[in-house]
């Protein structure tokens, strides 16, 4: 059954942490960051762009991928029922959890009643959500990422900067000096192979001696009660399949109805993520080993116990919002993120956040309000490259638009929506209510607009880069000049009518 008060938080971040803006200009300055990051969206842009080479293909498979996650939204609470009754039917033990607080005392109440001392993850994102490793830890019990890139992240002590790829933001040599210096006899090789088998050669080993296996899940169906998880490196496989105990962690949104709604899904989601026509792996959980019953022999491998997981976190508050709601179409494909100009250059980690890019800044500022997160809709273009490519059609700069009126609103003006994103009015500013009102005041008096112009295609190339205004723009960027002549100047020498001479703009 879905919360009446929608969980809370979503993974905050530390209090008082930089925004994106102050964090902004240290990647934008960072020419090796900003090299990596812009080789591996070239390359995931291309390799996309050439599994959908047929437009009308295009737009009928990512019709019927929104198709099916509108309509496991509409029956959401009935869904997460139904999933549950089948699961437990299967085997499969079902928890709910309102906030990540209580998903960690869950998996580890599961886990210490199993005495599991050591961990093997799957990749999850829900699982970064709840901080899960570092609760684990402080707990006494180990848990060891098998995703290779979730795997270098760990050594390096860092944090995903990509919801697919989580060390995208590294290079070859980068992650030859890291396991150098973290995996004990290994020389430093700068050949990927090496690399990959150094890492493959401790994690078999973890593989074989973890006491439980943890995993996230693409899609939950309701209808059979199977966990689906596609991976391309098998470590999802044995996370789920060599340990004795098996967890899942997932959000409420990832339920769909019907068996028969995975196909699209599956055509949608790795050809958007990786440009691969499907991944390598794709694992269907329903249950636990099955014992032998009336004299057939058992199933030989599996866990002998499954759990799920079902966390809220925010999620639904966020589907009280009929607007808002669009949000839980996400697949995780990160396509959005690919695409967009400001991710792109920034990276993942600008965000300080779980979810970066065009995604993460419309969910966590609905999952952990706006006072936390109110200034990451405003790390936007609205060029809507991210809406363009998104395979379940997720408004996302309309989203953007409706969290920034959200952000912005003065808290003494009644939301014209069901106010379900915490802190409205969080990002509020004097100063910039002033500079919108006198914005407001130039634009609606053709007069003031073409003296304030004039004066400033004058005057503005004087004004410092140093100067305050100018700042933001200039810390990772040469500053604009303005040209001498204005574009209505231009528009008049050609015989343009001059709309504003001829009084149309609205007062
Ligand atoms: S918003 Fe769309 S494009 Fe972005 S991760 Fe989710 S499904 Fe993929």
């Amino acid at each position: 059954m879905l919360s009446e008060k929608g969980g809370a938080d979503g993974g905050h971040p530390p209090e008082h942490a930089p925004r994106f803006a102050e964090r902004a200009p240290d990647a934008l300055n960072n020419p090796q960051l900003r090299r990596n990051f812009r080789r591996a969206m070239d390359g995931l842009m291309a390799k996309r762009a050439a599994q959908f080479p047929d437009p009308a293909y295009w737009a009928e498979l990512r019709e019927r991928g929104a198709a099916v996650k509108a309509r496991a939204l509409a029956k959401l609470p009935d869904l997460l029922e139904r999933l549950e009754a089948r699961l437990t039917t299967n085997g499969v033990q079902v928890h709910w959890a309102e906030t990540t607080e209580e998903a960690n005392a869950i998996v580890l109440g599961i886990l210490q009643r199993a005495g599991a001392r050591t961990v093997i993850k799957g990749k999850s994102m829900v699982s970064e959500e709840m901080h899960l490793n570092a609760h684990l830890e402080r707990h006494g019990i180990e848990a060891v990422e098998s995703d290779l890139g979730e795997y270098i992240i760990q050594l390096a002590g860092e944090t995903p900067s990509h919801i697919v790829m989580p060390c995208i933001h590294k290079n070859k040599d980068e992650i030859s000096d890291l396991f150098a210096e973290k995996i004990p006899g290994l020389e430093r090789t700068g050949d990927v192979d090496e690399l990959t088998a150094a890492a493959r050669r401790v994690l078999r080993e973890r593989f074989a001696q973890a006491d439980a296996g943890i995993s996230g899940v693409n899609f939950a169906v309701a209808e059979t009660g199977t966990l689906v998880l596609i991976e391309n490196e098998g470590n999802g496989r044995l996370s789920t399949t060599m340990p004795p105990l098996h967890i899942a962690v997932t959000g409420i949104e990832k339920v769909v109805e019907l068996l028969d709604d995975i196909p699209p899904l599956l055509a949608l989601l790795p050809r958007s993520a990786t440009g691969q026509p499907i991944t390598t792996y794709v694992n269907m959980i329903s249950g636990p080993r099955k014992k032998g019953e009336m004299g057939k022999a058992g199933e030989k491998d599996g866990p002998t116990a499954v759990h799920l997981v079902l966390l809220d976190a925010g999620r639904s508050r966020v589907y009280q919002d009929v607007e808002l709601a669009d949000t839980l179409r996400c697949i995780r494909c990160a396509a959005c993120m690919n695409h967009c100009p400001v991710y792109t250059r920034v990276g993942g980690h600008t965000y300080n956040a779980i979810y970066p890019g065009p995604i993460g800044k419309i969910l966590t500022p609905q999952l952990q309000g706006l006072d936390a997160a109110g200034d990451q809709p405003h790390a936007s273009t609205l060029c809507n490259a991210c809406a363009e490519v998104c395979p379940v059609k997720i408004p996302i700069p309309d989203l953007l638009v409706r969290l920034r009126r959200e952000a912005v609103r003065p808290t003494e003006t009644p939301a014209t929506h069901l106010p379900v994103v915490k802190d409205g009015g969080a990002e509020r500013s004097w100063n910039e209510a002033l500079v919108w009102a006198g914005w407001r005041l130039v634009y609606t008096r053709p007069l003031l607009y073409r003296m304030v112009t004039r004066a400033l295609a004058w005057g503005g190339n004087w004004v410092p880069a140093g100067a305050p205004l100018m700042r933001d723009w200039t810390t990772a960027r040469t500053k604009p000049r303005f040209k001498p002549r204005t574009l209505h100047d231009l528009a008049r020498e050609r015989g343009y009518p001059n709309r504003l001479e001829l009084d149309e703009v609205p007062k």
